[in-house]
């Protein structure tokens, strides 16, 4: 059985199908377990020592797991395993602002995956958004190929940093950045959502000016209560301005351009972090099941339901094989 990806949804199932007799290969893109868990640990030092446990966990099952390897179809027609389950985790991508994304005098635009490539130490989802140690461009929404928002000194930094083993734990990088984070003052984070409230209270902790924009009147959605008034409630007290009902129009030299009803402004930003427009992503479960292969969808790539609903269907799947 080959499980791809190595967030919490593959880790569950490849360790409860090893558990269960199977024989399991596990390959992971990035190299280190965790996926977007380990990057969420970042914001919410509670997830930690769930990283931790999973990756013990499936040592402990003996899963045959492959760091720094990406699945294709041809690589994984080579291995021709019996089952494949796909656990690549949802597509984040910049929606309308990707067009602006590489002009010169703009702010800086990222996705959370950006930030994830650069505070893992350089490690992102193939097909992703961005590698900021080993390349210097990101797929746009549209396709088009654009230039990376953090400079070469910045990943040589994160280079080094990776290479020392300081980004080897969430902890340790919560603590330097602290120290260290190669954003400007002023932050507008797009989406109002877990992602972007939890981004933003972090880049707020770290001295940022950080502003939170939302197209609709309520913060925190789909979020349950009463953890949705909770974030909310600390994205303000670290002073995160939170702007309801606004649409952001585009990006202008210094800021972003919004939209309230017939009103419009502009938010002065030095960088500028999406955290909306996350959705699941099938295509490699799609070209799989095209060879004829047997395949299973797990976690976000099949429909966007955080730690819970990633474990919830890797455990699923498993107990099913
Ligand atoms: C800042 C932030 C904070 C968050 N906070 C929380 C929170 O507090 N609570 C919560 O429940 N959720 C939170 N989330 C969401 C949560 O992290 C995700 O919903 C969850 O990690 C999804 O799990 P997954 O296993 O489906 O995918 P992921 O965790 O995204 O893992 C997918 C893995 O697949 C790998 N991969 C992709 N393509 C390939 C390929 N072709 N070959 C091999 N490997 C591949 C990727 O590198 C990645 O490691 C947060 C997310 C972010 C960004």
């Amino acid at each position: 059985m080959l499980v791809i990806g190595g967030g919490p949804a593959g880790m569950e199932a490849a360790r409860v199908a090893a558990k269960r007799g199977h024989d399991v290969t596990l390959v992971e893109a990035a190299d280190r377990l965790g996926g977007t868990m380990r990057f969420s640990a970042l914001t919410t030092p509670d997830n930690e020592p769930m990283v931790h446990w999973m990756a013990h966990a499936i040592a402990d099952a003996r899963v045959d797991v492959q760091l720094a390897t990406a699945a294709t179809p041809a690589m994984v027609n080579g291995l021709n395993p019996d089952v494949v389950v796909v656990a690549t985790g949802a597509r984040r991508t910049l929606g309308p602002l990707a067009g602006a994304a590489s002009v010169h005098g703009l702010p800086r635009l990222h996705t959370g995956d950006d930030l994830r490539a650069l505070l893992d130490g350089g490690t992102s989802p193939a097909g992703a958004t961005s590698d900021v140690a080993g390349g210097a461009s990101i797929g746009a929404a549209d396709g088009t190929v654009v230039d990376a928002p953090f400079g070469r000194t910045t990943r040589a930094v994160v280079s080094i940093g990776r290479r020392l083993g300081l980004l080897d734990s969430p902890s340790l990088v919560r603590a330097l950045s602290r120290r260290w984070l190669p954003l400007g003052r002023r932050v507008v984070v797009v989406g109002g959502g877990l992602v972007g409230l939890e981004l933003a209270e972090f880049l707020a902790a770290r001295n940022r000016q950080v502003a939170v924009v939302d197209a609709g009147a309520q913060m925190g959605l789909p979020m349950a209560l009463p953890r949705r008034w909770r974030t909310v409630r600390q994205a303000s007290g670290h002073g995160v301005a939170l702007v309801r009902d606004t649409t952001v129009e585009g990006l202008v030299p210094g800021g972003v351009a919004v939209r309230r009803g017939e009103r419009t402004a502009i938010m002065p930003a030095d960088d500028v972090v999406v955290a909306e427009g996350v959705q699941a992503d099938t295509s490699l479960a799609d070209a799989l099941a095209a060879d004829g292969r047997v395949v299973h969808v797990v976690g976000d790539a099949g429909g966007v339901g955080y730690i819970e609903g990633a474990v919830r269907t890797g455990h699923d799947v498993a107990m099913s094989l």
